[in-house]
């Protein structure tokens, strides 16, 4: 019979009750140290009190008006992220594959709107991961989701992630962008080269192409900086945000500079839920977070602090790691034994991971953890990978 639980996901026989900072807690009083953080949501761990003040003096006040009407949340997050990045405006939506929708129809109408409704083809990377919607399922390009789904959305191509020819090659007079996250994180956390992304930058300026990034898993301080491409020195058109934006409550955001986003006019894009007042003050209270002096110079320490432990664990444990690599708290660690495996004998142990493409154990750890949580960390990983070399 089938779960009233449609079983759409292979889930952990786990289920939480509770959750403070680093966390979380079964019903039967079990406690895990969680470096999964909700894949990467939980940015400040769980019930963070400016987190909780701030929805809950928002739960008493207003839920949700629609945007029939202007929502003042949104005008001060947008104006927060507008303050902080590449952007001039945002547009509010409620997960990341909204936010990349978002991207990919900025772009058509992008070139719409100039003339050039020929240009509607979007270069993507292989291993890329975008989100389950059927447009960011053809646009992730993997089989293993795209199984069963036919017909395909049409209008994006696929290169090797990291080679610049490839992409160069794949420039016809269709295309209108180009789509790429600056590290892969389903794909088993491939950091993108920074003179690749430069490069990318400098090939979509060559010929008239507008550069989308999915930071919706890289973004919102995850690599030590408020998004990953900042440690490029380059600038995106159009940039989705999600994931962390709202530290648990749903929330997805398309960023965009004011000539990107020109064809995005009243009445052809929009969400019901999108940027709804409890969203919106969970996101403000994020971003005031990760805006006080020295909290993204915490995430860099304790990534480096991590880093060098694990890279140590790999030398200990050849028979298991095969490679360790990443970018700040977004960490892949490659093993030799089957990842998923893996990540259920961390979990026996007390230690939450994610599993990722390429056999890759993924540690993405709220980024308020301290050095005690990496010890305590480093020791599960330490004893597991001892039981199973
Ligand atoms: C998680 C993720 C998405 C999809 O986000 P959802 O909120 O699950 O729709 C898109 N892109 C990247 C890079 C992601 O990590």
């Amino acid at each position: 019979m089938i779960p009233v639980v449609m079983p759409t996901y292979a889930r952990a026989d786990l289920a939480f009750e509770r959750g403070e900072g680093a966390y979380l807690f079964t019903a039967e009083g079990k406690t895990y140290l969680d470096f999964a953080a909700g894949v990467a949501v939980n940015a400040l761990g769980h019930c963070h009190p400016r987190l909780v003040a701030a929805l809950t003096a928002q739960a008493a006040k207003l839920w949700h008006t629609s945007n029939l009407y202007r929502v003042p949340g949104q005008e001060k997050v947008a104006a927060k992220l507008v303050a902080r990045t590449f952007a001039e405006t945002v547009f509010f939506c409620n997960s990341g594959a909204e936010a990349l929708e978002a991207c990919i129809k900025m772009a058509r109408r992008h070139h719409y709107v100039a003339g050039r409704p020929e240009r509607h083809r979007i270069i993507c990377a292989e291993g890329a991961f975008h989100g389950r919607t059927l447009a960011t399922i053809a646009a992730g390009g993997q089989k293993k989701h795209l199984e069963g789904f036919a017909p395909m959305v049409e209008g994006f191509d696929h290169v090797p992630y990291g080679n610049l020819n490839a992409l160069r090659d794949a420039i016809g007079p269709n295309t209108a962008a180009i789509l790429v996250e600056p590290v892969q994180g389903e794909g088993g956390i491939v950091p993108g080269d920074p003179e690749y992304l430069r490069r990318l930058r400098a090939t979509a300026d060559e010929f008239g192409l507008l550069l989308i990034l999915d930071e919706v898993q890289t973004g919102m301080g995850r690599t030590g900086t408020l998004f990953a491409h900042e440690q490029s020195g380059i600038t995106p058109d159009i940039m989705a945000a999600a994931k962390g934006l709202g530290g648990g409550f749903p929330v997805g955001a398309c960023l965009a500079t004011e000539k990107a986003a020109a064809g995005l006019t009243a009445g052809t894009h929009g969400s019901t839920f999108g940027g709804n007042p409890l969203a919106m003050a969970a996101a403000e209270a994020v971003i005031d977070v990760m805006g006080e002096p020295g909290f993204l110079e915490h995430v860099r320490r304790m990534a480096g602090l991590l880093r060098g432990r694990l890279d140590d664990l790999a030398t200990r444990f050849p028979s298991v790691v095969e490679d360790v690599r990443g970018l700040g708290l977004m960490i892949g660690i490659k093993t030799r034994p089957l990842n998923s495996e893996i990540v259920a004998k961390l979990a026996a142990n007390g230690l939450l991971t994610v599993g990722a493409g390429d056999n890759v154990v993924r540690l993405l750890p709220p980024l308020i953890i301290d050095e005690g949580h990496v010890d305590e960390a480093i020791g599960i990983l330490s004893r597991t990978f001892g039981e199973v070399k």
